[in-house]
């Protein structure tokens, strides 16, 4: 590695991910420390990067407060119920009260927002949804962090976090490579902001072979979020929580607002409200959770799974009713413009216009993510003014790792949160990681050059790996002594599939098969030491994979712990099909041992802080 060029920068926040958390958090880092250096640094360009890289239809998460059209405990209640009881309600709330400023910002900076010309409000999609014309919403935020960080590194892929050397368990920084030049990043800094976004492939996708690539959530969303605070001991929460969503079959295109705006609905092959026939089948599991309005996600989801297999499959989204109204009708495509333009050009394909042929819905493979309906990620701090004392260590979302923030999809807990809510929750991140620097807390932090530099050796490692051993292929591709990027993300993929409760076992997995993904996921971890990369795009694809690698231990481990079925629909534990209040009424933390590379699970208990007496009744 003696060739490769190492820069050090030294910073006081480094922002890692430049998506919707990362944006909020360089803005905000900017706007409490004044003189403070603040670095960001994005695999891709912050411009295009991200789950918003596309641009989106509808900023998902306002509440509306000056209107009264909605409170911070209302989005609680939503969000709690929605995540069948299993929610942080002090981060719920802490986002909530902070969002619509976010969304008045985006509003000044020139986002064009829809109005309704009679209330001169938002145009609502729906109770949290308000529609935009949103195919420049990410250049739009990404101005803003570009205004307020000294510097925005592009193209550098975050691979492992520096500890400090003098004190234990306090962060000391990053390091990583420029996947154009190859050069070696080392970023000191006073604290840490992991912004990284959610992750997808790590379950096998149901577009393999000529859609590969094709899936509902960024594909380039690889579980650094996750992978990087793992790796150094951080604690995560309801890992197991992934989410499986109902969408239009082959493009994922989005359904929202053909619900909320359009009010089509849905109905099996046969013309029938499927929903209503597996009421009773679905209260055995789940109890009064049924009830519940509105229905939540993850419950809609099992109604449309146990049809299919009941053979009452395709299912279809009713189009053709709305699509008489020309004006429905533009909203019906334009909201693929502003988000997920395949989707017309895969209907385009099948022949299908929606205005005389009803389209397929299907249901996704799973991804892991902590700001949509779902809520995997990090264990952190809430707010001093709302969270129980196991809630709070200080900093409002700093990990249990001292100096080491999160926002977006890498805090675990606060689900719902969306595009604003996940800059909202950088803002709040930023501010308080400026505190920690101002308390002092991060005096005398030392990251020694060895450190750096035998991480370097690590980091380089897949480029030596296949220097070496395509030597020893005679023919084809397949080598001896090293596995490719694509062939190792294949095997993950399968071993999540078949064992984790992917596609292939119709979401249902158990102890066993549990056990056994545990111990394939430790071989392929194994084998990972001899990834082979040909050039710095492999390398980057040779961490993706690791990282992702080490996002799967996790879910499973989760997903072995919680001995319930707490979210038929996104997945059942087949050994312990019925949703359990009684033992699993609860929050399920992990850590990972650095040094052993070993799990330990505990569980927490789950604060009802809004309505309290109500809640803790029900449960
Ligand atoms: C298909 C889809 C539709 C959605 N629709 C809506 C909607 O209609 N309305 C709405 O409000 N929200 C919507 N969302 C949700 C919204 O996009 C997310 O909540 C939000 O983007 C999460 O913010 P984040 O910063 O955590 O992740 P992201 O915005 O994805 O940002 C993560 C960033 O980290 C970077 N990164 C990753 N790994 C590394 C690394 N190792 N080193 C350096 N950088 C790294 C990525 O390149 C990316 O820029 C949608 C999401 C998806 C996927």
């Amino acid at each position: 590695m003696a060739n490769v060029k190492t820069h050090v920068e030294e910073s006081d926040i480094l922002i890692i991910g430049g998506g919707m958390a990362g944006t909020g958090a360089t803005f905000e880092a900017r706007h409490w420390g004044r003189d403070l250096k603040i670095v960001c640094v994005e695999k891709a360009n912050i411009d295009r990067s991200g789950a918003v890289a596309q641009g989106l239809y509808a900023i998902n998460c306002y509440m509306g407060m000056q209107w009264d059209e909605n409170q911070p405990e209302d989005h609680v209640r939503y969000a709690r119920n929605d995540l069948m009881g299993m929610v942080r309600e002090d981060l719920g709330y802490d986002m909530a009260r902070h969002v619509d400023s976010t969304v008045h910002m985006f509003d000044e900076w020139g986002l064009p927002m829809m109005k309704n010309e009679k209330t001169g409000r938002y145009l609502r999609e729906g109770k949290w949804q308000i529609m935009i014309h949103g195919e420049s919403y990410k250049p739009i935020v990404a101005e803003a962090a570009k205004k307020s960080a000294n510097k925005i590194y592009n193209r550098i892929m975050i691979t492992h976090l520096l500890m400090d050397d003098e004190k234990e368990n306090r962060i000391g920084g990053a390091v990583g490579f420029n996947m154009r030049t190859g050069d070696y990043h080392v970023f000191k800094a006073k604290a840490v902001i992991v912004a990284a976004g959610g992750a997808s492939h790590i379950f096998k996708p149901r577009a393999v072979g000529e859609g590969m690539g094709r899936t509902w959530y960024a594909p380039w969303s690889n579980g650094s979020a996750y992978a990087l605070p793992i790796a150094v001991g951080a604690k995560m929460t309801q890992m197991e929580n992934r989410i499986v969503l109902c969408r239009f079959k082959d493009g994922y295109g989005p359904v929202g607002a053909y619900f909320l705006h359009l009010k089509t609905y849905t109905q099996n092959a046969n013309g029938e409200n499927y929903e209503k026939k597996w009421y009773e089948q679905t209260k055995s599991l789940v109890g009064e959770y049924i009830d519940h309005h509105p229905t939540p996600t993850c419950l809609r989801n099992h109604a449309f799974i146990q049809e299919v297999q009941a053979g009452g499959g395709p299912i279809h989204m009713v189009t053709k009713e709305a699509f008489q109204d020309p004006h429905l009708e533009t909203v019906g495509w334009e909201n693929f413009l502003g988000m997920t333009v395949g989707q017309a050009v895969v209907w385009a394909s099948q022949n299908i216009d929606p205005k005389y042929t009803n389209p397929e819905l299907t249901t996704s493979e799973p991804y892991v993510m902590g700001s949509h309906a779902t809520c995997s990620g990090a264990w952190v701090s809430g707010p001093e003014d709302l969270s129980p004392p196991e809630y709070f260590w200080g900093y409002n979302r700093m990990l249990t790792v001292d100096g080491l923030f999160g926002a977006g999809d890498t805090v675990g807990g606060s689900a719902h949160k969306f595009s604003s809510g996940s800059f909202t929750e950088g803002r709040l991140a930023a501010k308080a990681a400026v505190k920690y620097i101002e308390d002092k807390k991060a005096d005398g932090i030392k990251v020694s050059d060895k450190q750096f530099k035998d991480l370097k050796e690590v980091i380089y490692k897949p480029l030596e790996n296949y220097t070496v051993g395509r030597n020893e292929i005679t023919g084809g591709t397949v080598s001896p002594s090293y596995i490719s990027p694509i062939q190792g993300l294949q095997r993950l993929q399968r071993i999540m599939d078949e064992y984790v409760g992917g596609i292939a076992t119709n979401y249902m997995t158990n102890e066993n098969m549990l056990n056994r993904g545990l111990e394939l996921l430790k071989w392929l971890e194994e084998d990972l030491e001899n990834v082979g990369a040909e050039d710095y795009h492999q390398l980057m694809r040779a961490w993706e994979l690791k990282h992702r690698t080490i996002t799967s231990q996790c879910v499973t481990e989760h997903t072995k712990f919680r001995e319930e079925t707490r979210w038929p629909g996104y997945y059942y534990r087949g050994d312990h099909l019925k949703l359990d209040d009684d033992n699993w009424h609860c929050l399920t933390v992990s850590r990972r041992d650095p040094k052993t590379k070993k799990f330990t699970m505990e569980k927490v208990p789950v604060y009802h802080i809004v309505d309290e007496k109500k809640e803790k009744k029900a449960s």
